[in-house]
């Protein structure tokens, strides 16, 4: 399929993605401690994105052998761009025991500058900020088949490709409005959050009365 690449297990090595990667995850459900890694996709903001398949098997050995992921994951040189990034952050630390980091997330710009709507997914984002009409009609498919379909390969990917756009956008729109350094405080604590989820802190929230 043009300009994605699906690998399987782990990415290969040697791949640069530059100072800032899109990320994006595929699972079996909305609970990062019960559903499990099916899919993760990167890309360096090019139009191409790379896939990796967390392949069942391996989740029954000695947990999954993904190297070269894991060190990108975790490289404090770059700067990996997620769109609501605490859920998946959550799962990638659940599947992979790396904490992602340092994190950027669209969904949190969104909410700090865009507060004349509450709405903030990934679709709205991709519509009003780079003219893209993506569609979500696989989101809600069966990520863990051993053979993901063109349409879910290709559903993935957008999930991917727009966000450094997306991003661009949202920074100009946080210097504009003062907001850019509480945007990154927020994006610091993000890891934290996941971790605190991962605890079962979701739900009361650790900062509620
Ligand atoms: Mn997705």
């Amino acid at each position: 399929m043009n300009g994605i690449t699906l690998h399987k297990h782990d990415l290969p090595a040697g791949l640069d993605f530059g100072p800032v990667v899109a990320v994006d995850t595929e699972t079996m459900g909305l609970d990062p401690r019960r559903d499990r890694l099916c899919l993760v996709q990167l890309s360096g903001g090019d139009g191409t994105a790379h896939l990796v398949q967390i392949i069942p098997e391996e989740l029954s050995g000695q947990g999954i052998n993904c190297p070269n992921l894991k060190a990108l994951l975790a490289n404090p040189n770059v700067t990996k761009l997620f769109h609501y990034g605490r859920f998946d952050i959550a799962a990638l630390y659940n599947a992979l025991g790396v904490l992602t980091a340092p994190v950027i997330c669209t969904k949190i710009a969104s909410k700090l500058v865009r507060t004349y709507t509450d709405r903030h997914g990934l679709k709205e984002l991709c519509r009003d900020l780079a003219g893209v009409d993506i569609s979500k009609q696989q989101q809600t498919s069966d990520w863990g088949a051993p053979e993901l379909t063109p349409e879910q390969l290709a559903y993935a990917a957008s999930d991917v490709l727009y966000l450094h756009t997306i991003w661009e956008r949202l920074r100009a729109l946080l210097v504009r409005e003062s907001r850019l350094e509480v945007a990154e405080a927020a994006y610091a604590f993000l890891p934290v959050r996941a971790r605190l989820d991962l605890l079962g802190y979701a739900e009361p929230d650790l900062f509620a009365h």
